[in-house]
């Protein structure tokens, strides 16, 4: 049966195959009764030696200099005497070869887990070691990456190093798997590859292996259950997306030269790789031709962490990205945590109905100390890099809230301050809020979810979270003319601004920037500069006026 499953895209794309997924970890076998310390020890240890040797191997012929580095420091762990000793000491307390590597690899991955942060994610390199060295002992096929003798999409519980370094892009299509986080090495990998990839999708694993499925992975959406001939129509647009990125350039522009920028959405540094930006030689990719980061979502920065980041590390990571960023224009959005972004370490209480809780700007109310400290932060990097970049709080409901966050921006020397407009009582109010700012960016996906009241998670309301429904651009409408009349700009940074035709309504309806992820940004340059500023008005006065998102797509459809 079809169904959508979402989770986290972590590196944007389409793809479309069967799905495979990885061999399960060996299980053990109940402890032996009797256990020779001696042979045992010998055997376990040489078992975590040949792990650490099969992953220096595999390092040596890693495709790039991050591949390798994370390969060696596995392999380093395999060979660490810390973990020689506990499986000594396991032995030495009647535990089997097998048995004593696997509780030695779950008392460092907890204390891994306890450190938090990096090192938590650090987790699944531990687990793979354990799970190649028990492999070893027991005399079990190596768990890895499946052969199914075509291409495929991988899916797992959660992959390491070892797993994805090597991977083919042009056998594995797409990565999904059902734990790992932003800066997971899923998510390193698959981005440095260029493959699609979903994490933290929920019920993933349960696929069974030869369904046929789609992913995009800028959506962090997989249906299920498609055919095989829909897939092979997403692999033909997806081959012509990837030939159209390489070739479109320039700004954006309607074809009788309205400029739109087209800017890009980016969770950090690494989003603005040569594929995106282009090599610095000019010899290397292209890059996609964007005009600037229209929204950096500094929350990746946070997630996962036990701890706050340091003011010295997001001074660094903030000022990469205003080094690195095209133009060097840069929309940095302050920590947007709550809901799906949950940050154990703010402490917050549970809440019964988290999406209309404490979340976004809103954390400050608890938390101040949290937002002064990144706003300093952003203040130095923008000094450090020659920047003047662009700030702006999530979830800004009232003037007041919009007249605090300025104020406390302006004092630190942020020049251009804004709000993102994602509850409706921001759009209703924008003209007021526009007094106390500079600019303001919607977040489409947020202010569908609060317009509509429908969870933006929910597979079952995807109709009204449609972003062609008309109450929704109404409401940007309203943004729109309030931008025109005060003369800022208003952008849109939500999905909505990744849809190349809806893009032509955003315009119409007086949006002056589409920020997305970058491999939107070709076919939404492509759609402007098909469509003169009359005609994107045009489409705007049709789709304000349809009954449904339906009747509103077929209206503003291309002749
Ligand atoms: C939005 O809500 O549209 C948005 C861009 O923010 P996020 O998706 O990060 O909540
Ligand atoms: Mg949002």
């Amino acid at each position: 049966m079809a169904e959508t499953l979402r989770g986290l895209g972590v590196s944007p794309g389409r793809a479309a195959g069967r799905v495979y997924r990885m061999a399960g970890p060996p299980l053990l076998p109940a402890p032996a009764q009797a256990v020779d310390a001696e042979p045992a020890l010998s055997e376990a240890l040489s078992a975590l030696r040949a792990t650490a040797a099969e992953l220096a191997a595999r390092a040596e012929k890693a495709p790039d200099t991050t591949s390798r580095e994370i390969l060696e420091a596995q392999s380093f762990i395999a060979d660490d005497p810390g973990l020689h000793e506990s499986v000594e000491e396991n032995i030495g307390a009647g535990m089997d070869a097998a048995h004593a590597i696997d509780a030695a690899c779950a008392h460092h991955r907890r204390a891994l887990l306890e450190a938090g942060g990096y090192f938590a994610e650090r987790a699944a390199d531990l687990d793979d070691i354990r799970n190649r060295a028990v492999a070893v002992v027991l005399g079990l096929p190596m768990p890895g990456v499946p052969d199914p003798g075509h291409p495929f999409i991988l899916v797992a519980d959660d992959l390491a190093p070892a797993d994805t370094v090597n991977l083919d892009p042009s056998v594995v299509l797409a990565l999904l798997t059902e734990k790992g986080g932003p800066t997971s090495h899923t998510a390193i990998l698959a981005r440095a590859r260029g493959l699609p990839a979903v994490v933290a999708c929920r019920g993933v694993i349960g696929v069974g292996d030869g369904t046929w499925v789609s992913v995009d992975g800028a959506r962090g959406e997989v249906e299920t259950g498609i055919g095989e001939e829909a897939a092979a129509e997403i692999q033909r647009q997806a081959s012509a997306d990837r030939r159209r990125s390489a070739t479109s350039r320039g700004p954006g522009r309607t074809s009788d030269d309205h400029p739109v920028k087209l800017l890009l959405n980016i969770g950090s540094v690494d989003d603005l790789g040569p594929a995106v930006t282009g090599s610095p030689s000019g010899e290397g990719p292209a890059g996609v031709d964007a005009e600037g980061v229209g929204l950096f979502r500094t929350e990746f920065l946070f997630l996962d962490r036990r701890e706050a980041p340091g003011y010295e590390e997001q001074v660094a990571a903030y000022e990469a990205v205003f080094r690195a960023a095209p133009g060097g224009h840069v929309v940095i959005r302050t920590l947007d945590a709550g809901t799906d972004k949950p940050l154990p370490f703010l402490g917050l209480p549970e809440e019964p109905n988290p999406a209309l809780g404490i979340r976004g700007l809103r954390v400050s109310r608890v938390r101040p100390e949290v937002l002064d400290t990144q706003l300093d932060a952003i203040a130095e990097a923008a000094r450090a890099a020659g920047a003047q970049p662009w700030v702006m709080a999530p979830m800004v409901t009232t003037v007041s809230e919009a007249a605090d966050f300025a104020g406390r921006a302006r004092a630190r020397g942020i020049t251009h301050v804004g709000a993102m407009v994602e509850v409706p009582a921001a759009a209703l109010r924008a003209g007021r809020l526009l007094n106390e700012l500079d600019f303001l960016s919607i977040g489409t996906n947020d202010l569908s979810q609060y317009t509509f009241a429908s969870d933006r998670q929910h597979g079952e309301l995807a109709d009204l979270l449609d972003p062609w429904q008309a109450a929704l651009l109404q409401l940007i409408a309203d943004c729109a003319a309030a931008g025109q009349a005060a003369g800022k700009p208003v952008g849109v940074c939500g999905e909505a601004a990744a849809d190349p035709l809806l893009a032509t309504v955003l315009v119409g309806l007086g949006v002056t920037s589409l920020s997305m992820s970058a491999p939107s940004i070709a076919p939404v340059r492509d759609s402007l500069a098909a469509h003169s500023l009359a005609r994107c008005r045009d489409n705007a006065r049709v789709a304000l006026g349809a009954d449904d998102p339906l009747q509103a797509r077929k209206l503003v459809l291309p002749d």
